[in-house]
Protein backbone atom coordinates (compact mmCIF):
# COMPACT_ATOMS: atom_id res chain seq x y z
CA UNK A 1 0.00 0.00 0.00
CA UNK A 2 2.15 3.26 -1.42
CA UNK A 3 -0.64 5.86 -0.10
CA UNK A 4 -1.75 7.15 3.36
CA UNK A 5 -4.90 7.33 4.95
CA UNK A 6 -4.39 10.84 4.66
CA UNK A 7 -3.66 11.12 0.73
CA UNK A 8 -6.65 8.52 -0.37
CA UNK A 9 -9.22 10.59 1.99
CA UNK A 10 -8.01 13.93 0.60
CA UNK A 11 -9.21 12.10 -2.90
CA UNK A 12 -12.19 11.08 -1.89
CA UNK A 13 -13.06 15.07 -0.04
CA UNK A 14 -12.34 16.11 -3.96
CA UNK A 15 -15.00 13.75 -5.12
CA UNK A 16 -17.57 14.67 -2.14
CA UNK A 17 -16.68 18.50 -2.40
CA UNK A 18 -18.16 17.87 -6.10
CA UNK A 19 -21.04 16.22 -4.95
CA UNK A 20 -22.50 18.37 -2.36
CA UNK A 21 -22.61 21.70 -1.14
CA UNK A 22 -20.03 23.82 0.54
CA UNK A 23 -22.04 24.32 3.91
CA UNK A 24 -23.00 20.81 3.96
CA UNK A 25 -19.40 19.65 2.53
CA UNK A 26 -17.92 21.82 5.78
CA UNK A 27 -19.90 20.39 8.47
CA UNK A 28 -20.35 16.90 7.38
CA UNK A 29 -16.80 16.02 5.92
CA UNK A 30 -14.60 18.69 7.19
CA UNK A 31 -14.58 17.05 10.67
CA UNK A 32 -14.06 13.44 9.59
CA UNK A 33 -10.43 12.75 10.17
CA UNK A 34 -8.42 9.98 8.25
CA UNK A 35 -7.32 6.54 10.62
CA UNK A 36 -6.28 4.10 8.71
CA UNK A 37 -5.75 1.77 5.29
CA UNK A 38 -4.97 -1.53 5.25
CA UNK A 39 -5.16 -4.09 2.92
CA UNK A 40 -7.02 -7.87 3.71
CA UNK A 41 -8.13 -10.78 1.77
CA UNK A 42 -11.61 -8.73 0.91
CA UNK A 43 -9.86 -5.62 -0.80
CA UNK A 44 -8.61 -2.38 0.55
CA UNK A 45 -10.28 -1.00 4.22
CA UNK A 46 -10.22 2.59 5.10
CA UNK A 47 -10.79 3.36 8.42
CA UNK A 48 -11.75 7.52 9.17
CA UNK A 49 -12.82 8.44 12.77
CA UNK A 50 -16.26 10.72 13.01
CA UNK A 51 -16.92 13.00 15.85
CA UNK A 52 -19.61 11.32 17.32
CA UNK A 53 -22.63 8.86 16.84
CA UNK A 54 -24.54 11.51 15.42
CA UNK A 55 -22.66 11.99 12.54
CA UNK A 56 -22.67 8.74 11.97
CA UNK A 57 -26.34 8.51 11.88
CA UNK A 58 -26.47 11.40 9.43
CA UNK A 59 -23.93 10.26 7.18
CA UNK A 60 -25.48 6.79 6.87
CA UNK A 61 -29.01 8.66 6.65
CA UNK A 62 -28.09 11.10 4.38
CA UNK A 63 -24.98 10.58 2.38
CA UNK A 64 -24.07 6.57 2.24
CA UNK A 65 -24.77 6.18 -1.58
CA UNK A 66 -22.24 8.84 -1.98
CA UNK A 67 -19.61 7.69 0.30
CA UNK A 68 -19.85 4.39 -1.38
CA UNK A 69 -19.66 5.42 -4.96
CA UNK A 70 -16.79 8.00 -3.66
CA UNK A 71 -14.99 4.77 -1.82
CA UNK A 72 -15.61 2.88 -4.92
CA UNK A 73 -13.96 5.28 -7.18
CA UNK A 74 -11.29 5.94 -5.38
CA UNK A 75 -10.49 2.40 -3.73
CA UNK A 76 -11.85 0.37 -6.40
CA UNK A 77 -14.86 -2.13 -6.25
CA UNK A 78 -13.45 -3.62 -3.23
CA UNK A 79 -12.90 -0.65 -1.35
CA UNK A 80 -14.58 -0.64 1.79
CA UNK A 81 -15.38 2.21 4.26
CA UNK A 82 -14.71 1.97 8.11
CA UNK A 83 -16.21 4.33 10.79
CA UNK A 84 -14.55 5.19 14.02
CA UNK A 85 -17.28 6.49 16.35
CA UNK A 86 -15.89 8.87 18.87
CA UNK A 87 -18.11 7.51 22.00
CA UNK A 88 -19.86 10.56 23.73
CA UNK A 89 -20.26 10.51 27.46
CA UNK A 90 -23.87 9.44 27.27
CA UNK A 91 -23.09 6.19 25.21
CA UNK A 92 -20.44 4.96 27.82
CA UNK A 93 -24.07 3.30 29.26
CA UNK A 94 -24.70 1.37 25.74
CA UNK A 95 -21.77 -1.10 26.21
CA UNK A 96 -19.52 0.31 24.66
CA UNK A 97 -16.44 0.92 26.70
CA UNK A 98 -13.25 2.91 25.46
CA UNK A 99 -13.43 6.20 23.59
CA UNK A 100 -14.21 4.97 20.27
CA UNK A 101 -16.38 2.43 19.01
CA UNK A 102 -16.06 0.94 15.10
CA UNK A 103 -18.73 0.73 12.74
CA UNK A 104 -19.08 -0.55 9.26
CA UNK A 105 -20.06 2.41 6.56
CA UNK A 106 -22.96 0.00 6.30
CA UNK A 107 -24.16 -3.44 7.88
CA UNK A 108 -27.48 -5.85 7.22
CA UNK A 109 -30.04 -5.15 9.77
CA UNK A 110 -29.41 -8.58 12.30
CA UNK A 111 -25.91 -8.42 12.07
CA UNK A 112 -24.41 -7.75 15.65
CA UNK A 113 -22.38 -4.74 16.02
CA UNK A 114 -19.53 -3.60 15.58
CA UNK A 115 -18.77 -5.96 12.61
CA UNK A 116 -17.26 -4.72 9.13
CA UNK A 117 -18.96 -5.70 6.09
CA UNK A 118 -18.64 -4.19 2.66
CA UNK A 119 -20.36 -0.83 1.88
CA UNK A 120 -21.50 -2.64 -0.64
CA UNK A 121 -23.60 -4.73 0.86
CA UNK A 122 -27.75 -4.69 1.21
CA UNK A 123 -30.07 -2.26 1.55
CA UNK A 124 -28.78 0.71 3.77
CA UNK A 125 -30.01 0.28 7.45
CA UNK A 126 -29.80 2.43 10.24
CA UNK A 127 -27.48 0.50 12.42
CA UNK A 128 -25.86 3.01 15.14
CA UNK A 129 -27.33 1.78 18.43
CA UNK A 130 -30.38 3.67 19.68
CA UNK A 131 -30.57 7.08 21.30
CA UNK A 132 -29.37 7.67 24.99
CA UNK A 133 -32.24 7.01 27.28
CA UNK A 134 -34.37 10.26 28.32
CA UNK A 135 -33.91 10.63 32.01
CA UNK A 136 -37.00 9.07 33.79
CA UNK A 137 -39.65 12.04 34.67
CA UNK A 138 -39.25 12.92 38.36
CA UNK A 139 -35.37 11.70 38.28
CA UNK A 140 -32.98 14.09 40.47
CA UNK A 141 -32.48 17.65 38.59
CA UNK A 142 -28.54 17.10 37.72
CA UNK A 143 -28.27 20.56 37.01
CA UNK A 144 -25.82 22.13 39.66
CA UNK A 145 -27.04 25.15 39.58
CA UNK A 146 -30.05 24.25 40.48
CA UNK A 147 -30.68 23.91 44.19
CA UNK A 148 -31.77 20.52 45.61
CA UNK A 149 -35.41 20.79 46.79
CA UNK A 150 -36.46 23.11 44.40
CA UNK A 151 -38.82 21.82 42.31
CA UNK A 152 -38.73 22.40 38.45
CA UNK A 153 -41.27 25.37 37.91
CA UNK A 154 -43.89 24.72 35.28
CA UNK A 155 -42.31 27.27 32.26
CA UNK A 156 -44.97 28.96 29.78
CA UNK A 157 -42.79 28.08 26.62
CA UNK A 158 -43.70 31.20 24.69
CA UNK A 159 -44.08 29.52 21.67
CA UNK A 160 -46.69 30.04 18.71
CA UNK A 161 -48.22 27.10 17.86
CA UNK A 162 -48.41 27.88 14.60
CA UNK A 163 -44.72 27.29 14.02
CA UNK A 164 -44.27 23.61 13.16
CA UNK A 165 -42.46 21.63 10.89
CA UNK A 166 -45.40 20.38 9.27
CA UNK A 167 -46.10 23.81 8.02
CA UNK A 168 -42.74 24.72 7.12
CA UNK A 169 -42.12 24.52 3.52
CA UNK A 170 -38.85 22.82 2.13
CA UNK A 171 -36.62 24.13 -0.45
CA UNK A 172 -32.73 24.09 -1.37
CA UNK A 173 -32.72 27.35 0.55
CA UNK A 174 -33.43 25.92 4.03
CA UNK A 175 -32.97 22.27 3.86
CA UNK A 176 -30.05 21.54 5.49
CA UNK A 177 -31.37 24.14 8.37
CA UNK A 178 -35.02 22.30 7.93
CA UNK A 179 -33.00 19.02 8.85
CA UNK A 180 -30.72 19.95 11.56
CA UNK A 181 -33.80 21.42 13.33
CA UNK A 182 -35.88 18.20 13.49
CA UNK A 183 -32.43 16.28 14.09
CA UNK A 184 -32.18 18.28 17.25
CA UNK A 185 -36.19 18.18 18.17
CA UNK A 186 -35.51 14.36 17.83
CA UNK A 187 -32.60 14.23 19.65
CA UNK A 188 -31.95 17.62 22.04
CA UNK A 189 -28.93 17.78 23.37
CA UNK A 190 -27.87 14.59 22.20
CA UNK A 191 -26.59 15.73 18.72
CA UNK A 192 -23.07 17.63 18.16
CA UNK A 193 -25.06 20.68 17.01
CA UNK A 194 -25.23 22.39 20.61
CA UNK A 195 -25.77 25.47 20.36
CA UNK A 196 -27.66 25.39 16.99
CA UNK A 197 -27.40 28.87 15.47
CA UNK A 198 -29.49 29.46 12.44
CA UNK A 199 -28.80 32.40 10.77
CA UNK A 200 -30.07 34.51 7.50
CA UNK A 201 -31.80 37.69 6.20
CA UNK A 202 -35.40 39.14 7.46
CA UNK A 203 -38.13 36.69 6.65
CA UNK A 204 -36.78 33.66 5.56
CA UNK A 205 -38.74 31.42 8.20
CA UNK A 206 -35.74 31.37 11.43
CA UNK A 207 -38.53 32.41 13.95
CA UNK A 208 -40.72 30.07 12.38
CA UNK A 209 -37.73 26.48 12.25
CA UNK A 210 -36.52 27.31 15.72
CA UNK A 211 -39.86 27.43 17.13
CA UNK A 212 -41.01 24.33 15.40
CA UNK A 213 -38.02 22.46 17.18
CA UNK A 214 -39.96 23.68 20.46
CA UNK A 215 -43.08 23.10 19.70
CA UNK A 216 -42.50 19.70 18.25
CA UNK A 217 -40.37 18.90 21.89
CA UNK A 218 -43.25 19.99 23.71
CA UNK A 219 -45.32 18.31 21.45
CA UNK A 220 -43.47 14.66 21.74
CA UNK A 221 -41.60 14.58 25.38
CA UNK A 222 -43.47 15.81 28.36
CA UNK A 223 -41.70 17.12 31.05
CA UNK A 224 -38.91 19.05 29.29
CA UNK A 225 -39.11 22.88 29.69
CA UNK A 226 -38.92 24.95 26.64
CA UNK A 227 -38.25 28.42 26.71
CA UNK A 228 -38.68 30.80 23.28
CA UNK A 229 -37.22 33.80 23.97
CA UNK A 230 -36.11 37.08 22.01
CA UNK A 231 -32.60 38.90 23.02
CA UNK A 232 -34.54 42.18 23.51
CA UNK A 233 -36.89 40.26 25.79
CA UNK A 234 -34.19 38.64 27.50
CA UNK A 235 -32.74 42.10 28.24
CA UNK A 236 -35.36 43.87 28.87
CA UNK A 237 -35.82 41.11 31.55
CA UNK A 238 -32.52 41.05 33.18
CA UNK A 239 -32.64 44.69 33.22
CA UNK A 240 -35.79 44.70 35.28
CA UNK A 241 -33.96 41.89 37.62
CA UNK A 242 -31.26 44.22 38.26
CA UNK A 243 -33.83 47.04 39.40
CA UNK A 244 -35.84 44.76 41.26
CA UNK A 245 -32.58 42.89 43.32
CA UNK A 246 -33.53 39.65 41.75
CA UNK A 247 -30.69 38.94 39.31
CA UNK A 248 -30.40 35.64 40.91
CA UNK A 249 -33.84 34.37 40.35
CA UNK A 250 -33.69 35.38 37.02
CA UNK A 251 -30.21 33.49 36.43
CA UNK A 252 -31.30 30.60 38.19
CA UNK A 253 -34.94 30.63 36.28
CA UNK A 254 -33.03 30.03 32.82
CA UNK A 255 -30.93 27.53 34.37
CA UNK A 256 -33.63 25.68 34.38
CA UNK A 257 -34.71 25.15 30.73
CA UNK A 258 -33.69 22.15 28.85
CA UNK A 259 -34.17 23.87 25.10
CA UNK A 260 -33.59 27.49 25.47
CA UNK A 261 -34.67 29.04 22.51
CA UNK A 262 -33.10 33.02 22.10
CA UNK A 263 -33.91 34.72 18.66
CA UNK A 264 -32.09 37.33 16.62
CA UNK A 265 -29.10 37.22 19.42
CA UNK A 266 -27.46 40.19 17.00
CA UNK A 267 -29.89 42.26 19.45
CA UNK A 268 -27.46 41.67 22.39
CA UNK A 269 -24.55 43.89 20.48
CA UNK A 270 -23.62 46.14 22.72
CA UNK A 271 -25.27 45.30 25.84
CA UNK A 272 -21.97 44.39 27.67
CA UNK A 273 -24.39 43.07 31.24
CA UNK A 274 -26.81 41.15 29.56
CA UNK A 275 -23.88 39.37 27.32
CA UNK A 276 -22.17 38.52 30.63
CA UNK A 277 -25.10 36.69 31.84
CA UNK A 278 -25.80 35.16 28.86
CA UNK A 279 -22.57 33.70 28.68
CA UNK A 280 -22.97 32.10 32.16
CA UNK A 281 -26.56 30.74 31.48
CA UNK A 282 -25.07 29.48 28.08
CA UNK A 283 -21.98 27.58 30.19
CA UNK A 284 -24.20 25.96 32.82
CA UNK A 285 -27.10 24.74 30.25
CA UNK A 286 -24.19 23.48 27.75
CA UNK A 287 -22.17 21.90 30.89
CA UNK A 288 -25.63 20.12 31.88
CA UNK A 289 -26.41 19.22 27.92
CA UNK A 290 -28.97 21.05 27.71
CA UNK A 291 -29.86 21.84 24.18
CA UNK A 292 -29.75 26.08 23.32
CA UNK A 293 -30.87 26.96 20.03
CA UNK A 294 -29.85 30.86 18.73
CA UNK A 295 -31.08 32.77 15.77
CA UNK A 296 -29.12 35.69 14.07
CA UNK A 297 -29.69 37.91 11.20
CA UNK A 298 -25.92 37.10 9.87
CA UNK A 299 -23.22 34.78 10.31
CA UNK A 300 -21.39 35.10 13.94
CA UNK A 301 -17.99 36.19 12.33
CA UNK A 302 -20.19 39.18 10.98
CA UNK A 303 -21.96 40.53 14.38
CA UNK A 304 -20.42 43.39 15.97
CA UNK A 305 -20.52 44.68 19.75
CA UNK A 306 -20.61 40.96 21.15
CA UNK A 307 -17.56 39.74 22.97
CA UNK A 308 -15.65 37.33 21.22
CA UNK A 309 -15.85 34.43 24.23
CA UNK A 310 -20.11 34.40 23.65
CA UNK A 311 -19.25 34.80 19.75
CA UNK A 312 -17.01 31.77 19.84
CA UNK A 313 -19.46 29.41 21.74
CA UNK A 314 -21.94 30.17 19.07
CA UNK A 315 -19.39 28.39 16.75
CA UNK A 316 -19.09 25.39 19.40
CA UNK A 317 -22.16 23.42 17.30
CA UNK A 318 -23.77 24.15 14.32
CA UNK A 319 -24.32 26.92 12.12
CA UNK A 320 -26.75 26.65 9.43
CA UNK A 321 -28.43 29.19 7.10
CA UNK A 322 -31.28 30.00 5.43
CA UNK A 323 -31.46 31.31 1.82
CA UNK A 324 -34.17 33.78 0.07
CA UNK A 325 -36.29 30.58 -1.63
CA UNK A 326 -36.34 30.25 -5.37
CA UNK A 327 -38.94 30.10 -7.54
CA UNK A 328 -40.15 26.45 -6.93
CA UNK A 329 -40.35 27.19 -2.97
CA UNK A 330 -42.24 30.37 -3.33
CA UNK A 331 -44.14 28.73 -5.61
CA UNK A 332 -44.80 25.73 -3.26
CA UNK A 333 -45.67 28.43 -0.21
CA UNK A 334 -47.88 30.06 -1.88
CA UNK A 335 -49.92 26.93 -2.37
CA UNK A 336 -50.08 25.79 0.95
CA UNK A 337 -50.96 29.22 2.64
CA UNK A 338 -53.74 29.68 -0.33
CA UNK A 339 -54.79 26.29 0.81
CA UNK A 340 -54.64 26.91 4.51
CA UNK A 341 -56.12 30.14 4.27
CA UNK A 342 -59.17 28.43 2.29
CA UNK A 343 -57.91 31.02 -0.11
CA UNK A 344 -58.83 29.61 -3.80
CA UNK A 345 -55.94 31.28 -5.87
CA UNK A 346 -55.98 30.32 -9.60
CA UNK A 347 -51.94 28.64 -10.43
CA UNK A 348 -51.45 31.35 -12.95
CA UNK A 349 -51.73 34.25 -10.15
CA UNK A 350 -49.59 32.02 -7.95
CA UNK A 351 -47.09 31.60 -10.43
CA UNK A 352 -47.22 35.62 -11.03
CA UNK A 353 -47.01 36.73 -7.47
CA UNK A 354 -44.26 33.96 -6.99
CA UNK A 355 -42.22 35.40 -10.17
CA UNK A 356 -42.54 38.61 -8.70
CA UNK A 357 -42.18 38.16 -5.04
CA UNK A 358 -39.18 37.26 -4.29
CA UNK A 359 -36.76 38.90 -1.54
CA UNK A 360 -38.24 36.72 1.57
CA UNK A 361 -41.48 34.88 2.45
CA UNK A 362 -42.68 37.31 5.16
CA UNK A 363 -43.11 39.51 1.33
CA UNK A 364 -45.05 36.36 0.04
CA UNK A 365 -47.18 36.03 2.64
CA UNK A 366 -47.78 40.02 2.70
CA UNK A 367 -48.68 39.97 -1.11
CA UNK A 368 -51.46 37.03 -0.39
CA UNK A 369 -53.55 38.94 2.11
CA UNK A 370 -53.03 42.12 0.37
CA UNK A 371 -54.50 40.14 -2.70
CA UNK A 372 -57.47 38.88 -0.87
CA UNK A 373 -58.30 42.24 0.65
CA UNK A 374 -58.69 43.77 -2.55
CA UNK A 375 -60.69 40.71 -3.72
CA UNK A 376 -62.96 40.81 -0.47
CA UNK A 377 -63.49 44.71 -0.24
CA UNK A 378 -63.55 45.35 -4.18
CA UNK A 379 -65.98 42.65 -4.88
CA UNK A 380 -63.12 41.50 -7.63
CA UNK A 381 -61.94 38.12 -8.82
CA UNK A 382 -58.64 37.09 -7.88
CA UNK A 383 -57.62 36.86 -11.30
CA UNK A 384 -54.25 37.95 -12.93
CA UNK A 385 -55.57 41.57 -13.60
CA UNK A 386 -56.21 42.45 -10.23
CA UNK A 387 -52.73 40.42 -9.04
CA UNK A 388 -51.02 43.06 -11.56
CA UNK A 389 -52.87 46.29 -10.22
CA UNK A 390 -52.25 44.95 -6.09
CA UNK A 391 -49.06 43.82 -6.33
CA UNK A 392 -47.70 46.64 -8.60
CA UNK A 393 -45.74 48.74 -6.22
CA UNK A 394 -44.03 45.87 -4.44
CA UNK A 395 -43.10 44.32 -8.06
CA UNK A 396 -41.30 47.82 -9.14
CA UNK A 397 -39.59 47.80 -5.88
CA UNK A 398 -38.70 44.57 -5.96
CA UNK A 399 -36.96 45.01 -9.83
CA UNK A 400 -34.76 48.52 -9.01
CA UNK A 401 -32.64 46.14 -7.55
CA UNK A 402 -32.12 44.30 -10.65
CA UNK A 403 -28.56 45.98 -12.08
CA UNK A 404 -27.91 46.05 -15.29
CA UNK A 405 -24.47 43.92 -14.83
CA UNK A 406 -26.52 40.99 -13.89
CA UNK A 407 -29.13 41.58 -16.70
CA UNK A 408 -25.41 41.60 -18.73
CA UNK A 409 -24.19 38.55 -17.34
CA UNK A 410 -27.23 36.25 -17.29
CA UNK A 411 -28.35 37.28 -21.17
CA UNK A 412 -24.64 36.51 -22.04
CA UNK A 413 -24.35 33.23 -19.90
CA UNK A 414 -27.68 32.56 -22.04
CA UNK A 415 -25.59 33.20 -25.46
CA UNK A 416 -22.60 31.63 -24.01
CA UNK A 417 -20.49 35.16 -24.44
CA UNK A 418 -17.62 36.42 -22.53
CA UNK A 419 -19.56 39.35 -20.68
CA UNK A 420 -17.50 42.26 -21.57
CA UNK A 421 -18.38 41.67 -24.89
CA UNK A 422 -21.61 43.79 -25.22
CA UNK A 423 -19.47 46.63 -23.73
CA UNK A 424 -16.71 46.36 -26.55
CA UNK A 425 -16.85 47.68 -29.91
CA UNK A 426 -17.29 44.43 -31.73
CA UNK A 427 -19.91 43.83 -34.09
CA UNK A 428 -19.62 40.26 -34.58
CA UNK A 429 -23.58 39.46 -34.84
CA UNK A 430 -23.96 36.91 -32.20
CA UNK A 431 -22.78 39.93 -29.82
CA UNK A 432 -24.86 42.66 -31.52
CA UNK A 433 -27.47 40.23 -30.87
CA UNK A 434 -26.53 39.91 -26.74
CA UNK A 435 -26.11 43.31 -26.46
CA UNK A 436 -29.34 44.36 -27.95
CA UNK A 437 -31.19 41.89 -26.02
CA UNK A 438 -29.18 42.74 -22.72
CA UNK A 439 -30.34 46.76 -23.78
CA UNK A 440 -33.99 45.49 -24.11
CA UNK A 441 -34.49 43.77 -20.96
CA UNK A 442 -32.53 47.13 -19.44
CA UNK A 443 -34.61 48.42 -19.92
CA UNK A 444 -37.71 46.68 -19.18
CA UNK A 445 -36.61 45.69 -16.12
CA UNK A 446 -34.82 48.39 -14.54
CA UNK A 447 -35.78 52.00 -13.40
CA UNK A 448 -32.76 53.44 -15.30
CA UNK A 449 -32.76 56.11 -18.06
CA UNK A 450 -31.71 55.66 -21.78
CA UNK A 451 -28.72 57.42 -21.11
CA UNK A 452 -27.55 55.48 -18.09
CA UNK A 453 -28.21 52.30 -19.75
CA UNK A 454 -25.96 53.40 -22.92
CA UNK A 455 -22.90 54.10 -20.62
CA UNK A 456 -23.13 50.56 -18.82
CA UNK A 457 -22.88 49.10 -22.33
CA UNK A 458 -18.99 50.35 -23.19
CA UNK A 459 -20.49 54.24 -23.44
CA UNK A 460 -23.21 53.99 -26.05
CA UNK A 461 -25.21 56.83 -27.01
CA UNK A 462 -29.00 56.60 -26.03
CA UNK A 463 -30.02 56.62 -29.29
CA UNK A 464 -28.53 53.13 -29.49
CA UNK A 465 -30.27 52.13 -26.84
CA UNK A 466 -33.70 53.27 -28.41
CA UNK A 467 -32.55 51.27 -31.90
CA UNK A 468 -31.42 48.16 -29.71
CA UNK A 469 -35.31 48.37 -28.20
CA UNK A 470 -37.29 48.87 -31.76
CA UNK A 471 -35.29 46.16 -33.32
CA UNK A 472 -36.02 43.57 -30.25
CA UNK A 473 -39.47 44.69 -30.75
CA UNK A 474 -39.78 43.89 -33.92
CA UNK A 475 -38.44 40.51 -33.88
CA UNK A 476 -40.47 39.29 -31.21
CA UNK A 477 -43.41 40.59 -33.15
CA UNK A 478 -42.63 38.67 -36.82
CA UNK A 479 -40.43 35.76 -35.59
CA UNK A 480 -42.08 32.86 -32.89
CA UNK A 481 -38.74 31.09 -32.72
CA UNK A 482 -37.35 34.43 -31.36
CA UNK A 483 -40.18 35.71 -29.11
CA UNK A 484 -39.88 32.37 -27.56
CA UNK A 485 -36.08 32.91 -26.72
CA UNK A 486 -36.59 36.07 -25.27
CA UNK A 487 -39.48 34.10 -22.80
CA UNK A 488 -36.84 32.01 -21.72
CA UNK A 489 -34.58 34.71 -21.19
CA UNK A 490 -36.50 36.71 -19.27
CA UNK A 491 -37.42 33.84 -17.01
CA UNK A 492 -34.10 33.26 -16.49
CA UNK A 493 -33.42 37.18 -15.32
CA UNK A 494 -36.47 36.56 -12.92
CA UNK A 495 -35.22 33.35 -11.54
CA UNK A 496 -31.72 34.98 -10.81
CA UNK A 497 -30.79 34.59 -7.16
CA UNK A 498 -29.82 37.27 -5.51
P1 LIG B 1 -37.38 35.39 10.14
O1 LIG B 1 -37.44 35.04 11.57
O2 LIG B 1 -36.27 34.72 9.39
O3 LIG B 1 -37.39 36.87 9.90
P2 LIG B 1 -40.01 34.21 10.07
O4 LIG B 1 -39.71 32.89 10.66
O5 LIG B 1 -40.66 35.21 10.95
O6 LIG B 1 -38.69 34.84 9.42
O7 LIG B 1 -40.88 33.97 8.76
C1 LIG B 1 -41.72 34.95 8.17
C2 LIG B 1 -43.04 34.32 7.78
O8 LIG B 1 -42.83 33.43 6.72
C3 LIG B 1 -43.69 33.54 8.89
O9 LIG B 1 -45.07 33.74 8.85
C4 LIG B 1 -43.35 32.10 8.56
O10 LIG B 1 -44.36 31.21 9.01
C5 LIG B 1 -43.29 32.13 7.06
N1 LIG B 1 -42.32 31.16 6.55
C6 LIG B 1 -40.98 31.32 6.51
N2 LIG B 1 -40.37 30.26 5.95
C7 LIG B 1 -41.36 29.40 5.63
C8 LIG B 1 -41.37 28.11 5.00
N3 LIG B 1 -40.24 27.52 4.59
N4 LIG B 1 -42.56 27.51 4.84
C9 LIG B 1 -43.70 28.11 5.22
N5 LIG B 1 -43.76 29.31 5.80
C10 LIG B 1 -42.60 29.97 6.01
MG1 LIG C 1 -37.40 36.29 13.24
Amino acid sequence: MSKSPEEVWNECLDVIRDNISRQSFKTWFAPIKPMALAQDGEGVRLTVQLPSRFYYEWLEEHYSSLLRKTVNKVLGANGRLFYDVVIEKDDAESGYDGTSMQLPARRPANEPAPRGVTVDAAPPVRSAPSPAPEPAAGSPVTNPFVIPGIQKVQVDSRLNRNYTFDRFIEGDCNRLARSASLAIAQHPGGTSFNPFLLYGGVGLGKTHLIQAIGNYIEANQTGQSVLYVSSERFTTEFVQAIQHNRVSDFSLFYRQIDLLIIDDVQFFSGKEKTQEEFFHIFNALHQAGKQIVLSADRPPRDIQGIEERLLSRFQWGLSADVQPPDLETRIAILQRKSEEDGIGVTPDVIEFVAHNVKSNIRELEGALIRLLAHATLHKREMDLPLAREVLRDLIKETRVTLTIEEIQRLVCGYFSIPEDLVRAKTRKREVVQARQVAMFFAKQLTQHSLKTIGLHFGGRDHSTVIHANQSVEDQMETDPKFRHMMEEIRHRIELRSR
